[in-house]
């Protein structure tokens, strides 16, 4: 039995009037249900919903607020077991990675339950004889989140809690891939006593991103995806004179430096490389060997890959997932391909893996390759897919340039026991986000996340301190209150503070 993923518009399902998609079980690749897919009308009816709920919204106390974030995070922990299953059935991945997400994500929703400190404004009093200086922070208004597949509960988590905590009201497209957890924190929201259109879901794909980009009811677009969906969602959205922080793609490196223990590198690495299939934004799909212990980690990266148990997501053994789609699988299939045709060493070979009783599943091997050129397209394109790339240097220098050469700046690790070298990657590699001797450096929810280059477009990081400046447009206020016969002087010259 296949189900029906709608709109949640005002506190309901709304069925769409426009077309459907299958949505796919990549284990199995069979259809599990459909999504609506909305339009530019289904957008600007949200938009209107949002923009009546956030008028009283943001006049809600924020203790009121804060208790309805502390209801959510308790009815979202109820509920982990459900959202994992959504997760595992649509995504792939396996169900403690699933649960995982939801425990990340809850990190900005435990932030935002503390906005209370990140809302108090400034006060300075006498900032020139009698008057008083203050500021604060208000919501900006209706603000839009478009979100990728690889992280259907974590990645919006990044967005809503913050949003709505600031007075917001927030819409959220989803990816079409695997909606369903959307749908399941909408009903959550409403059980948290969130009143009715301050969180909506819109589903579909370019036609309601391009709504969502272009309303002018929406003060602010959130993006997570591609670099080219990103640079389109910032463009768009900017021309639109709305506030856009548009997250991109990656290709992170990871450098073993001679000194590092090699196993313990190749183990974090392979937990990188090859955890949730490689599709992670900080997933590690480059290791960047220096000095004479390449073909040690190749060795010990060999033997990390090829224990690994490849199945369905369900199945308790599994430790890597099948990929996305059909087409994501025939890409690693294709560019593991090219890169032998150019000469690359194949030193595990995931094409053709077929995992018995799941033969429709888009299932492949983690896969190991080294000795290609820097510009071959396997090395140089994210391939978001278990597939590790090897790359050589000489020495620290040419680590450092080989991975500052890289037009992504996600994530990056280095692996040393030195603590001069460990410094100076910090300090000169062109990367926002930095893992030393930690291969997946995503920061916890009270710090920001992002990264750098064609890895961010906009100003804003994600969630944190920076999405609290992102939701929110400061006011100054300078005040005076002379006794009611008091004469106070002005002058015609720019006022200074005497
Ligand atoms: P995607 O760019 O294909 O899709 C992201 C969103 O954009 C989805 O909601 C999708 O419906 C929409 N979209 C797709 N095509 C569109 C188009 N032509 N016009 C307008 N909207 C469109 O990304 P994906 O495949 O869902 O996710 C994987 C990508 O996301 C990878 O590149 C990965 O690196 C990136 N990602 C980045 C981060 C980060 O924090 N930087 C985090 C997670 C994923």
């Amino acid at each position: 039995m296949t189900y029906d993923i709608t709109h949640w518009i005002d506190g309901r399902e709304e069925p769409g009037t426009g077309s459907t998609q299958p949505i796919l079980n990549p284990a199995t690749g069979a259809q599990v249900g459909t999504v609506q897919l909305g339009d530019a009308d289904t957008v600007d009816r949200a938009v209107q919903v949002a923009a009546a709920a956030q008028k009283e919204w943001a006049g809600v106390s924020l203790s009121k607020r804060t208790q309805i974030l502390y209801r959510m995070r308790q009815l979202v922990l109820d509920a982990v077991d459900e959202i994992a299953a959504a997760i595992t059935r649509e995504h792939g991945k396996t169900l403690p990675d699933a649960k995982g997400e939801i425990a990340r994500g809850l990190e900005t929703l435990e932030f935002a339950t503390s906005i209370t400190q990140d809302l108090k404004g400034g006060f300075s009093e006498n900032v020139s004889s009698g008057v008083d200086a203050h500021t604060m922070r208000q919501p900006l208004g209706v603000v839009a989140g478009i979100t990728p597949f690889n992280f259907p509960a974590m990645v919006p988590f990044w967005m809503h809690p913050i949003a709505i905590a600031t007075g917001n009201a927030f819409i959220l497209k989803p990816s079409e891939r695997d909606p369903s957890a959307s749908n399941i924190i909408a009903r959550l929201y409403q059980e948290a006593g969130l009143p009715d259109g301050v969180f909506q879901v819109v589903h579909g794909g370019k036609a309601t991103v391009d709504a969502l980009c272009t309303n002018p009811g929406i003060a602010a677009v959130s993006f997570v995806g591609s670099t080219p969906i990103a640079q389109h969602v910032h463009a768009t959205a900017s021309a639109a004179g709305k506030r856009v922080q548009a997250l991109g793609g990656a290709n992170n490196h990871a450098v073993v430096m001679p000194d590092a223990n090699i196993e313990f590198a190749a183990s974090q690495i392979a937990s990188g490389a090859f955890g949730s299939a490689g599709e992670r934004c900080m997933a590690v799909p480059v290791a960047v060997t220096v000095g004479d212990v390449h073909e040690r980690f190749l060795e010990a990266i060999a033997a990390e890959a090829e224990k690994l148990v490849v199945g369905p997501g369900e199945d308790s053994a599994t430790d890597m997932p099948p990929v996305i789609t059909a087409d994501a699988r025939d890409r690693v299939v294709r560019m593991t391909d090219e890169a032998e045709q150019a000469g690359g060493r194949i030193i595990v070979d995931g094409r053709g893996l077929v995992v018995a009783g799941f033969e429709g599943g888009n299932f492949v091997g983690p896969t190991v390759i080294t000795d290609l050129d820097r510009t071959h397209s396997t090395y140089t394109d994210e391939v978001f897919g278990p597939l590790l790339v090897v790359m050589h240097a000489d020495n620290f220098d040419e680590a450092l340039e080989l991975v500052n050469s890289s037009p992504f700046g996600n994530g990056t690790a280095i692996f040393t026991d030195s603590g001069h070298y460990a410094r100076r990657y910090q300090e000169e590699v062109q990367v926002g986000m930095i893992g030393i001797n930690v291969p997946i450096p995503t920061p916890v929810g009270y710090y920001s996340f992002g990264g750098w280059k064609d890895s961010l477009f906009g100003e804003h990081h994600a969630h944190g301190p920076e999405a609290v400046g992102f939701y929110t447009r400061q006011k100054a206020v300078t005040t005076r209150w002379p006794a009611q016969n008091e004469t106070v002087e002005s002058s015609m010259s720019f006022p200074t503070h005497d």
